[in-house]
C-alpha cells in the first residue's frame, strides 16, 4: 500500500460512551418500572413536550392539512419507489421445500414479525426520508403491527409532514415520543401497544444505545452511529460535484466522517481548495456541522491505482459509498465492504437518503463489512420445518441414536429407538 493521506483526521467517530450508557440504562429502567407515566415524564424533560402521545385520527388529519400539496406529491413519489424496492426484495424470499434423503422432506419459510417499532429521527432535521424508509419496508415485509415513533418539537408535536409520510406509508400508530423514551414504549408496550418485536431506524447515541442495550428483549436492524460516506473519483470526475457530494454529507453531523480516495494529485487539491467555501456557504446550523466534520474527522487519501483505491475503500466499509471514475462496471464487480452504493455522477448518495428508492438506513462505522441496511430481509423470521414418512425416518433415526449416544445424550438417542422399535417391530438396530 502506498496511499498518502493529503488530509487525515484527528477524531474518530465513538458511538458507546460510557456515560451515555449509564444515562440510557437508568431511563430505560425507571420507565419499564414505572411505565406511560415515567415515559411522559421523560418527554416533558427532553422534548418539553405534554401533549397527546398517541395521535389520533383527527391529528393526523389535520397534520395532512398542513403538508403542501408539492411535497405530499414527492412524500408520495418516494414511498412508490422504496415500495417497487421493497417489494422486489420480498420476492426474492422464495419458501423452498427439498426431499433430503427418500421420505423425509424439509422446508424453509419466511415469515414477518408480528409487531414493528419504526423510530423517526427529529431532533436536529425532520427526518420525514426515514419515516418512509422504515415504514413501508415493514409494511411490504407483512408485519401486522406498525408503530412510528418521533420526537415531538416542544410545545407542538411532531412534524406535519412526518406523521403524512408515516401515515402513508402505512403506519397503524403514530407516536410522539422520541429518544430513549420512544424506544422504550415501543419496546415494552406502553400507552396500550403491543410489544414490539422489531425495532428499526436510526437515531441519535441515545437511541442507538437503547437498542444495544434492549438487543435480545427485542430485534434491531443494527446499531447505526453518524453517518460516514466515502466517494472514489479518478482523473475523470468534476472536482466542484465531489466537493459538493462530500459537503452535502458532512452536514449530517459534527461527527459524520467525509473521506475522498482518489488516484489523481490534481483532483485531490481542487476538491480540497473548493470545499471550505461550499461549506461557508450552507445555513448556519448546517455550516456548524459540516465544518466540524471536514475539520475533525475528513480524509483525502491518494492512492497509486484503482485496485488500491478499492482496496482502501473496502478497509473503510463505508456506509455510503460513490464512484466518480470511469468503468463502473469494474468498480461494481470489485467492491465488497458499503452499506449503498452510488455508481457515477448522475445519482448521488442524496438521492438515495430521500427518494430513489434503496433504503438509507444503513451500516455505519464500519459495520458494511458484515452486514448490508434495512430491507424487507430484517423483518423476516427464516424458520424451517420438517416431515418423514416411516420408511424415511428409518436411517435418520439410526445415525441419531448412534451420534447421540456417542455424546452421552441418552434421551435423544432414545427419542429415535422408540421409533425404530415402533415402525419396524421385526428388525434390529444396534
Ligand atoms: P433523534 O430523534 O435521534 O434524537 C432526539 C431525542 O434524543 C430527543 O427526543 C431526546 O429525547 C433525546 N435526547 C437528547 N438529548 C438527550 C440527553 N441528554 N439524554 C437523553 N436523551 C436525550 O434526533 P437527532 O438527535 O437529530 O439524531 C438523528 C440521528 O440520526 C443523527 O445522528 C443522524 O445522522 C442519524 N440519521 C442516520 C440515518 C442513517 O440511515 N444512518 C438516517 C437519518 C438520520
Amino acid at each position: 500500500m502506498t496511499r498518502e493521506y493529503l488530509k487525515k483526521a484527528t477524531l474518530t467517530s465513538t458511538s458507546h460512551a460510557s456515560d451515555v450508557h449509564e444515562t440510557v440504562q437508568g431511563i430505560l429502567a425507571d420507565i419499564e418500572a414505572g411505565g406511560d407515566k415515567v415515559a411522559m415524564d421523560y418527554a416533558a424533560k427532553f422534548d418539553r413536550y405534554e401533549g397527546n402521545i398517541i395521535l389520533t385520527p383527527e391529528e393526523i388529519a389535520a397534520a395532512t392539512a398542513l403538508v403542501p400539496d408539492k411535497l405530499k406529491r414527492d412524500i408520495e413519489f418516494a414511498h412508490a419507489n422504496v415500495r417497487r424496492f421493497a417489494e422486489a426484495q420480498r420476492e426474492t424470499l422464495r419458501d423452498i421445500e427439498i426431499e433430503v434423503v427418500p421420505g423425509l422432506i424439509a422446508g424453509q419459510k419466511s415469515i414477518p414479525v408480528h409487531a414493528a417499532g419504526c423510530y423517526v429521527p427529529g431532533g436536529r432535521y425532520s427526518h420525514i426520508a426515514s419515516a418512509i424508509m422504515t415504514v413501508t419496508t415493514a409494511k411490504v415485509a407483512g408485519c401486522q403491527h406498525i408503530v412510528a415513533c418521533s420526537p415531538p418539537r416542544p410545545g407542538v408535536g411532531v412534524a406535519p409532514a412526518i406523521i403524512y409520510a408515516a401515515h402513508v406509508c402505512g403506519a397503524d400508530v403514530i407516536m410522539a415520543m422520541g429518544g430513549v423514551q420512544g424506544v422504550a414504549a415501543m419496546t415494552f408496550g406502553l400507552f396500550g401497544l403491543p410489544k414490539a418485536n422489531i425495532l428499526v431506524g436510526p437515531g441519535n447515541q441515545f437511541v442507538a444505545e437503547a437498542k444495544r442495550i434492549l438487543f435480545g428483549r427485542v430485534g434491531i436492524d443494527m446499531i447505526a452511529g453518524p453517518t460516514d460516506s466515502l466517494v472514489l473519483a479518478d482523473a475523470t470526475a468534476d472536482a466542484m460535484v465531489v466537493a459538493t457530494d462530500l459537503v452535502g454529507q458532512a452536514e449530517h453531523g459534527y461527527n459524520s466522517p467525509v473521506w475522498l480516495v482518489t488516484d489523481h494529485r490534481p483532483l485531490a487539491e481542487e476538491v480540497m481548495r473548493l470545499v471550505p467555501d461550499l461549506i461557508a456557504d450552507l445555513p448556519e446550523v448546517n455550516r456548524d456541522n459540516a465544518a466540524a466534520a471536514w475539520r475533525d474527522y475528513a480524509e483525502v487519501i491518494l492512492c497509486a491505482d484503482r485496485e488500491e483505491m478499492a482496496a482502501t475503500s473496502d478497509d473503510y466499509a463505508p456506509e455510503h459509498l460513490t464512484v466518480q471514475a470511469e468503468d463502473l462496471d469494474w468498480w461494481l464487480g470489485r467492491l465488497t465492504c458499503y452499506g449503498s452504493l452510488f455508481l457515477g455522477e448522475e445519482t448521488t448518495v442524496a438521492f438515495g437518503d430521500k427518494a430513489s428508492g434503496t433504503n438509507h438506513v444503513l451500516p455505519t462505522s464500519g459495520a458494511a463489512s458484515y452486514t448490508g441496511g434495512l430491507s424487507v430481509h430484517k423483518y423476516m423470521k427464516i424458520v424451517t420445518w420438517q416431515r418423514a414418512t416411516r420408511e424415511g425416518a428409518k436411517p435418520v433415526a439410526e445415525a441419531t441414536a448412534r451420534i447421540s449416544r456417542l455424546e452421552g445424550m441418552e434421551g435423544h438417542a432414545r427419542t429415535a429407538d422408540i421409533r425404530l422399535r415402533k415402525y419396524f417391530p421385526d428388525e434390529t438396530f444396534d
